[in-house]
């Protein structure tokens, strides 16, 4: 594949490539241009040139290739979605789940867009302005930079790159290094949709390389991070000097805990069904099963005998359970974390198990409360660490003894139970009798403490990416 700077398909600057491995063949997809901050520097002088044309193109056509553009991407779904399987590992049925919801996002944000509204300030509300009238609107920011990761490059891709074009910013993409392909593919859309080829430009290449480079240049305005902590921190602080606007979703050790009246069928689907999607790669999973001692084993044996008969193997044949995870590296990561737990005291019910790239669903019993996968180790596979409590307090105290908040479950019968839970709660979102894994287009998505900054969903983002400026016709009404 090559990057798209100014409309045109190019290769590094220095030529370097690297290759994109399939997980589950460990076969190569494709060679990817490693980028040097020479290639952002030059996308984002061109951004930079190109955005004020595009901020005064009227809105309305700016809406309607932005429509153009998702009926370009239903004509191309099987494309985008098998790029996505093989670069990612992730099923097919889940990656053409993703293509569907980006030209959801899109659609939505265009839509959502048309009423952006400004607002007027009530008139003759102070003496000194009794004869003005002031008024808003919502102005785009620049040049927004946007970072993306392996485990949605397509949902999030959408989530960032949709509110800002249609606000009349400038978009650079930076997709992770593991799954380039179907990004180049979706900007190559936008770029034959009717998108100037300055206004939506990729760039590939090493995430260190691009965090230097963007604590250093002058020309972005805004970065769209979603990824891990330590590199959202890093972000953060790079961009500090220029005051720059830095919007960062990041991980997550999110709680699901189950009360004693919880129907422990329907807490074993969405136990499952929030912790095993994707292989287990998600920053919303539901991380930790904080179970009353009641009810704990029969929740560990009913998930267990529900797991045991799972079927891991090629992604691309939708007769498979799950894939694999992102490469072997993180596989050996997510079995050494299983390792440190166990020596912190687990024991092992069901998995504990790795081919390769694939780890096999782990459920973990008798986790201490003390031990870090209670705490701030988030495990990026299937792995089901069971921590039991006694009461109301102590569950919530394990629920909030960490400085991740992005979402959470509380599992319950009773009402009164569930919204004390959710009410205190330190996170993000808390569902009800349902996986914390849960994401409407339209929610204020994000999360608490060290799990980010700022919000993505369609009541949300559009101000994000905007600016607000007073204009005040000043005695005008003298
Ligand atoms: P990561 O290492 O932080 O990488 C994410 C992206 O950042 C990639 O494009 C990566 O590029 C780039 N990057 C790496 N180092 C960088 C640096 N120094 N400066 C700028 N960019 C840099 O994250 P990951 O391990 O792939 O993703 C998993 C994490 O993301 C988990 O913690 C998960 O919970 C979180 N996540 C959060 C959300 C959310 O919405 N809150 C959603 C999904 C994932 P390279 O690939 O080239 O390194």
């Amino acid at each position: 594949m090559l990057m798209l700077i100014n409309g045109e398909r190019v290769p590094a600057s220095n030529g370097k490539t690297f290759d994109n491995i399939n997980p589950a063949t460990g076969k190569v997809v494709c060679t990817v241009p490693a980028g040097t901050k020479e290639d952002f520097e030059r996308a984002a002088r061109i951004a930079k040139a190109a955005q004020p044309a595009w901020a005064a193109m009227p809105f309305y056509k700016r809406a309607e290739i932005l429509y153009r553009y998702t009926k370009l991407v239903r004509e191309h779904v099987d494309e985008i979605a098998e790029a996505a399987c093989a670069e990612g590992g992730k099923r097919i049925e889940e990656c053409h789940d993703e293509v569907l919801t980006l030209c959801m996002v899109f659609e939505t944000f265009t839509e959502a867009a048309h009423h952006l509204y400004g607002s007027t300030i009530p008139l003759k509300a102070e003496a000194r302005t009794e004869n003005d009238i002031i008024f808003t609107v919502h102005e785009p920011l620049g040049v927004l930079v946007a970072i993306t990761p392996f485990n949605f490059p397509i949902e999030l891709y959408a989530h960032k790159v949709a509110p800002a074009l249609i606000t009349g910013n400038a978009v650079i993409s930076k997709p992770a290094s593991d799954t380039p392909l179907a990004t180049g593919i979706l900007t190559g859309l936008l770029i034959e949709a009717g998108v100037p080829g300055g206004v939506m430009q990729l760039v590939t290449g090493s995430g260190r390389e691009i965090g230097e480079w963007l604590a250093e240049t002058k020309n972005v305005d805004a970065v769209s991070f979603t990824g891990s902590t330590a590199v959202g921190s890093s972000l953060l602080a790079g961009g500090a000097k220029e005051i720059r606007r830095t919007f960062l979703e990041l991980g997550g050790n999110d709680p699901f805990v189950i009360f004693p009246d919880a129907d422990l069928d329907l807490a074993v689907r969405e136990a499952i069904g929030g912790r095993a999607h994707n292989a287990g790669q998600v920053c919303c999973a539901s991380k930790r099963f904080i179970v009353h001692k009641d009810v704990k084993d029969a929740f560990a044996k009913k998930l267990v005998d529900a797991l045991s008969s799972w079927k891991l193997g090629d992604p691309s044949d939708p007769g498979n359970d799950m894939g694999p995870l992102i490469n072997e590296k993180a596989a050996e990561k997510a079995m050494a974390d299983i390792r440190h737990t166990l020596d912190q005291g687990a024991v092992c019910l069901l998995g504990n198990r790795r081919e390769g790239a694939y780890v096999w669903p782990t459920v973990l019993d008798r986790v201490s409360p003390e031990s870090d996968v209670a705490k701030d180790l988030e495990i990026f596979a299937a792995v089901f660490p069971i921590i039991s409590f006694e009461s109301f307090d102590e569950a919530l105290r394990i629920a909030n003894q960490t400085s991740f908040g992005l979402a959470s479950t509380v599992m319950t019968r009773d009402m009164k139970t569930a919204m004390k839970f959710a009410t205190s709660v330190k996170a993000g979102t808390c569902v009800i009798n349902g996986t914390g894994d849960y994401r409407s287009v339209h929610q204020a998505f994000g999360g608490y403490k060290h799990s980010g900054l700022g919000r993505e969903g369609t009541s949300t983002t559009l101000r994000e990416v905007t600016q607000e400026k007073n204009i005040a016709m000043k005695d005008i009404l003298r």
